[in-house]
C-alpha cells in the first residue's frame, strides 16, 4: 500500500513538471537552438518530438483512478477495502462490538441503467445512499460496491440477532422502495439483501464475513426480486452468479425441472377467479426453486426461448385440461410470449396445433405481450402472428403497461383485449395521490378504447380496495395469492368458489 502511494506521489510530481504551462514557453528557444545546431531538418524533428514527449509523459504519469479515489464521487461512499477493514476490526479483541455484514442489491439494475441513462442513475444512487445511511446508526458503515450494490457493516449490539437483522433488512428495503422523482418520472425500486452474522462467519476475518454475506445475497437473488436471505452454515460455498450453461438449461427444459406455476387473476368487484397467469419456475436439483429473473437471460442467450415457450404452453394447457377434469372452474390461462417467439413465422400454427391437441377453445388462452415489444412491432412476422392469434380467438393482453411506449394506435391496431397495468403504478396506490392520478388517467384511456384492465402486483388489501374504487376490472398479486404449482392451484381455486364470495368482498387471503 505504502509503495503504491509512493509511486503515485512520484508520478504526480513528474506529471506536474511535464504539463506545467511555462514549459511551452521553452519551445521557440529549443527550436532556434536546433536550427542553429543542426539546420532545418533537426528543427522540424524537434518541433514534432518535443510536444510529443510532453504528451506521452503526461499520459504515462496520469494518476490511476482506482488507487487514487477513496470515495465514490456519486454517492460519497467509501469502497470495499474500507468495509473489509471495518468487518476485520469487529473480530479484534479490543473491538467494542462485533460486526454483521449486509449486502443490498437493487433489483433489475442493468435494465434500470439502460432506461434512466447516466444522469438518472446518478440521481438514483445518490438518493439511495442517503436513505440507506439515514436508516442506520452513525457508527455503522455503508460502502458502494459495484453495479447497484451497497455493502453495510453494523454493530452487533445486544439483541442484534437474526430477528433484529431481518427487521433492519426490511427497513432498508422500505427505504429503497420509497418513490424517487426524476424529472417528470417516478421511479419505484425494490432490492434483495443477503447478510451474515459474525457468529456464522466460516472464519474470523472481514473477507470471510463479506463472502458469507455475498453467498446469502446470491441465494436471495435466486428467490426473485425483494428477497432477503441470512447466511447459514449449509451455504458454506458461494453459489456465485450462476452462468447456467446450455446443456443444463436444455436438460432442465426436457426433464420437467422447468414448469409453469400459476397465479390467479380475479374480478375486483365479485372476487371471482377469472383466470391465471403461467409463470415459469426451475426446480433445480441442488439449488432449489429458482425464479425466472435468475435464468431467463441465460435461456435467451442460449437461444432456448422458443423451447421454453413450448414447455410453458404444454404445461399450461395440460393444467387447464386437468382442472376441467377435476371440476375446478378456471376460465382462462395466460402465457408470456417473448419477442423471439413472436418472430417465429410458425408461432400461431404451433399454438393452434396445441389447442386442438388439448381440445381447448382458443378464447381460454390469453397471450401476454410486453408493451415495449408491441411498440416496436413493425416487423411483418410478429404482426402476422398477433393478428393470426387474435383471429383464431385467443385474447391479447398488453403486459407491463406504462413501462414501454406503445401508442394508442398500436393498442387499437392489435386488437388488445386488456392492458396489464405495471406493478410500479399499483404500489402504494391507496396512500399516494400521484399514483391514483396515474391509474385514473390510464383507466379513462382504456374506457375510451373499450379495453379491459388488470392491475398487477397488488400486494395489500388497501391497494385492492382502492382499485375497486377507481374502477379497475381485474387484479393479480400477492394479496390474492402467490404463484403456485398446478395441483395446489386447483385446491386454492376450490376454496374460492363463488358460493364463498359475496359481491364487493375482498377474496380470502391465501
Ligand atoms: P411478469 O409477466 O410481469 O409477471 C409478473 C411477475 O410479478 C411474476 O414474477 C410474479 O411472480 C410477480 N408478482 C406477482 N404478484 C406480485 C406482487 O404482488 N408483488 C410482487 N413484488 N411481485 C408480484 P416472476 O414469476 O418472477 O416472473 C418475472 C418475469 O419473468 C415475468 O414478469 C415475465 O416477464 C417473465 N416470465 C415468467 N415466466 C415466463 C415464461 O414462461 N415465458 C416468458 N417469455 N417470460 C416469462
Ligand atoms: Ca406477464
Ligand atoms: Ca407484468
Amino acid at each position: 500500500m505504502a509503495r503504491i502511494q509512493g509511486s503515485e506521489r512520484l508520478k504526480k510530481r513528474v506529471r506536474a513538471a511535464l504539463t506545467a504551462p511555462h514549459l511551452a514557453a521553452f519551445l521557440p528557444a529549443v527550436m532556434i537552438f536546433a536550427y542553429w545546431y543542426g539546420g532545418e531538418h533537426l528543427m522540424v524533428f524537434v518541433a514534432i518530438l518535443f510536444p510529443g514527449l510532453l504528451a506521452v509523459g503526461g499520459a504515462l504519469t496520469r494518476p490511476s483512478p482506482r488507487t487514487g479515489a477513496v470515495k465514490d464521487p456519486t454517492t460519497g461512499l467509501p469502497f470495499r477495502p474500507k468495509l473489509i477493514a471495518q468487518l476485520d476490526h469487529g473480530f479484534e479483541s479490543n473491538a467494542e462490538y462485533e460486526k454483521s455484514c449486509l449486502i443490498l442489491e437493487i433489483d433489475d439494475f442493468q435494465k434500470l441503467s439502460a432506461h434512466l441513462g447516466a444522469a438518472g442513475m446518478h440521481q438514483v444512487l445518490a438518493t439511495l445512499s442517503d436513505r440507506v445511511r439515514a436508516a442506520l446508526r452513525e457508527t455503522d458503515l455503508v460502502c458502494f460496491l459495484d453495479t447497484g450494490r451497497f455493502g453495510i457493516s453494523i454493530d452487533k449490539r445486544q439483541r442484534a440477532d437474526l430477528e433484529a437483522t431481518l427487521q433492519l433488512a426490511a427497513r432498508l428495503q422500505a427505504a429503497v422502495s420509497e418513490p424517487i422523482s426524476i424529472d417528470q418520472t417516478r421511479v419505484l425500486l425494490s432490492s434483495c439483501i443477503g447478510f451474515a452474522l459474525p457468529s456464522r462467519a466460516p472464519e474470523a476475518t472481514g473477507e470471510a464475513l463479506f463472502a458469507a454475506a455475498e453467498s446469502a445475497l446470491d441465494v436471495a437473488l435466486l428467490g426473485g426480486p425483494g428477497s432477503v436471505r441470512a447466511f447459514s452454515n449449509g451455504m458454506a460455498t458461494r453459489v456465485g452468479r450462476c452462468e447456467h450453461n446450455r446443456v443444463d438449461l436444455s436438460r432442465a427444459l426436457d426433464t420437467g425441472e422447468m414448469l409453469p406455476w400459476f397465479q390467479p387473476q380475479v374480478c375486483v368487484k365479485t372476487g371471482r377467479i377469472t383466470g391465471c397467469e403461467a409463470l415459469v419456475r426451475w426446480q433445480h436439483p441442488t439449488m432449489g426453486l429458482i425464479a425466472p429473473g435468475a435464468f431467463l437471460p441465460a435461456i435467451a442467450k442460449a437461444g432456448l426461448m422458443e423451447r421454453l415457450g413450448q414447455v410453458v404452453l404444454f404445461g399450461a394447457l395440460s393444467a387447464l385440461r386437468d382442472w376441467d377434469l377435476q371440476g375446478a372452474k378456471i376460465p382462462t390461462v395466460a402465457i408470456n410470449i417473448s419477442a423471439d417467439e413472436l418472430n417465429d413465422p410458425s408461432l400461431s400454427e404451433k399454438i393452434k396445433w396445441e389447442l386442438d391437441r388439448f381440445d381447448v377453445q382458443p378464447e381460454r388462452l390469453i397471450i401476454e405481450i410486453l408493451e415495449n415489444v408491441i411498440a416496436q412491432t413493425e416487423d411483418d412476422v410478429a404482426r402476422h402472428n398477433i393478428h393470426a392469434l387474435a383471429k383464431m380467438g385467443c385474447k391479447i393482453d398488453l403486459d407491463d403497461f406504462g413501462t414501454g411506449n406503445a401508442s394508442i394506435a398500436s393498442i387499437a391496431r392489435f386488437d388488445v383485449h386488456r392492458i396489464k397495468i405495471d406493478r410500479s403504478f399499483v404500489t402504494h396506490i391507496d396512500t399516494d395521490s400521484d399514483q391514483q392520478n396515474m391509474i385514473s388517467a390510464i383507466l379513462t384511456m382504456t374506457r375510451q378504447l373499450a379495453v379491459g384492465t388488470v392491475a398487477e402486483g397488488v400486494e395489500t388489501h388497501g391497494e385492492f380496495t382502492k382499485l375497486v374504487e377507481l374502477g379497475c376490472q381485474y387484479a393479480q398479486g400477492y394479496s390474492i395469492a402467490k404463484p403456485m404449482p398446478a395441483h395446489a392451484f386447483a385446491d386454492w381455486a376450490r376454496a374460492h368458489e363463488p358460493k364463498n364470495i359475496q359481491p364487493n368482498t375482498f377474496p380470502k387471503l391465501a
